[in-house]
């Protein structure tokens, strides 16, 4: 697992501690390199001061630019599902504040991760960077339609809401490359896993459900 650097107190260490062992009982996490990495970032330090005594509850909470940091179990959930590997390359379409950007990149070789709103940007950088996140690379633009010229991927994860599958993206996915999306209406989404397969002569997405969820708005080309 990747090295971070950070200081805080036994408190916070302690109740995250608690959140996780929550997490494990309900199934949202199972495997032990993403339990450690649950266990190692500090979701206190990507929320507003006033917020942090609610850092570990299991609640979205608001970043600015009327958007949230999702839920520690959907964020575990979604990490779970996307089944990483140390010497993967992972595309994130929606930063945010950077908490599941900051455990994808303990968990993968390289992150590149895409946000619309340059002061979410500007946030995140920083706070990564505080972090000691060398493997992250963040910009901003319309992740709906993925990272082009740093496809292909083994790894993409939406963290906003897609109207429907994103289909150029998919193509973006590397061989035997798994997308998580969630896809559909605004209030009942879907969670979406997509794999891809390439045969001789075709190449195959093989779709399935992993629940319901509401996620903010993805928006740009291929958004709302
Ligand atoms: N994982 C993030 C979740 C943030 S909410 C976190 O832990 O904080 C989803 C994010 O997706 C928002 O910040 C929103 O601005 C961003 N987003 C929505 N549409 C986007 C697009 N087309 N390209 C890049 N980011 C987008």
């Amino acid at each position: 697992m990747n090295q971070t650097k950070f200081h805080e107190t036994i408190r916070e260490k302690l109740i995250r501690e608690q959140m996780v062992e929550g997490l494990i009982k309900n199934n949202c996490l199972v495997t032990p390199d993403v339990i450690e990495a649950f266990k190692r970032i500090p979701r206190h330090a990507f929320v507003d001061k006033a917020l942090r005594i609610r850092a570990y509850q299991d609640t979205r909470l608001p970043i600015g630019c009327e958007q949230t940091i999702s839920k520690p179990s959907t964020v575990a959930v979604m990490t779970e599902i996307l089944d990483i590997k140390p010497e993967h390359r992972v595309l994130e379409i929606g930063t945010g504040c950077g908490y599941q950007t900051a455990i994808l990149a303990l968990l993968a070789k390289k992150v590149y991760s895409v946000e619309w709103h340059p002061q979410l940007v500007q946030f995140a950088r920083t706070t990564l960077k505080s972090l000691g996140f060398p493997t992250v690379r963040i910009e901003q633009g319309d992740g709906s339609q993925g990272w082009p010229s740093a496809a292909p991927f083994d790894r993409i994860i939406f963290t906003a809401g897609a109207p429907s599958i994103p289909e150029d993206v998919c193509y973006q996915l590397c061989d035997s490359g798994i997308m998580i999306v969630p896809s559909g209406p605004r209030q009942a989404q879907k969670l979406l896993k997509i794999k891809r397969t390439d045969t001789k002569d075709d190449v195959i997405f093989d779709v399935s459900e992993h629940g319901v969820c509401e996620f903010v708005d993805l928006v740009g080309r291929n958004g709302w």
